[in-house]
């Protein structure tokens, strides 16, 4: 009969965990770091976001390229990066997400009606799109110009009708307007408002509670600095991500006063 093999037996000494926890803690904090939503906000846990539809709407695409500064930074182009940030973070959180484009092309073939001009066939397309997906909420991306190079900073439109569509722009502007009033100069006028129109076909003819969220200004230097960094879109979708889940948890603090 052979002789039994031995069995090993290690036995740790006393100190070995706490040793191991301690070793562990710069992984933890690698892994907060490395998560999308570290920074200045709050992490989640779980899918906060499940059972929500969200429709997303980057504006313009394809030959319209909407607002341009020279022909280095185009509208079509930068709401679409946000767009894409914004679907992946609000698929992370449980969402399903409906996304008018994913690429640049515009989008009047999904209305084809010859009688009608190709921007009203897009836009309407859009809407349809959007209601079909029966999406709890729209956010509709685009930026901004105006004469008066010295306007800044996001405005998300609603229109008045729709009480919900106005919650959803506070929450939006709750989390997006630090962005933009951290970088202000002293008496500079920054958009920090969320504002009532009825002019917008894609909040007009949508089912849902919806915003046109104007994200800056292309006709201001700051704004313009800011637009076109690829760091500073993915916190403005981080931020519009977590005005969404502030919007569906309740959280939006009363807007301050216009001064
Ligand atoms: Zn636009």
């Amino acid at each position: 009969m052979p002789f039994p093999r031995k069995i090993k037996v290690i036995v740790f000494p006393s100190f070995i965990w706490p040793a191991l926890a301690l070793l562990a803690l710069p992984l933890l904090a690698f892994v907060a770091l490395a998560s999308p939503l570290s920074g200045p906000v709050a992490l989640y846990y779980g899918s906060p976001l499940k059972g929500t539809t969200v429709a997303l709407d980057p504006g313009h695409g394809g030959i319209d390229s909407g607002a341009h500064f020279e022909s280095t930074m185009l509208e079509k182009e930068i709401v679409l990066e946000i767009g894409l940030e914004l679907r992946r973070l609000l698929e992370q959180a449980g969402a399903r997400v409906m996304i008018t484009r994913e690429i640049d092309e515009e989008l009047s073939y999904h209305f084809p009606d010859g009688s009608m001009a190709r921007h009203r066939r897009d836009i309407r397309g859009r809407a349809r799109l959007i209601n079909a997906s029966q999406a709890h909420l729209l956010i509709s991306l685009h930026i901004n110009t105006i004469y008066d190079s010295s306007v800044r900073g996001p405005i998300a439109f609603y229109v008045p009708e729709k009480s919900e569509s106005k919650t959803l722009a506070m929450a939006i502007h709750k989390n997006i307007n630090p962005l933009f009033s951290a970088d202000a100069k002293a008496g500079q006028l920054v958009h920090q408002h969320p504002q009532e129109s009825s002019a917008y076909f894609i909040l007009n003819e949508t089912d849902m509670p919806g915003i046109l969220l104007e994200i800056g200004f292309l006709t201001n230097p700051d704004d313009r600095l800011l637009l076109g960094k690829k760091s500073f879109r993915k916190k403005i979708a981080r931020a519009i991500f977590l005005g969404i889940v502030d919007y569906i948890y309740g959280d939006t603090e009363p807007e301050e006063p216009a001064p």
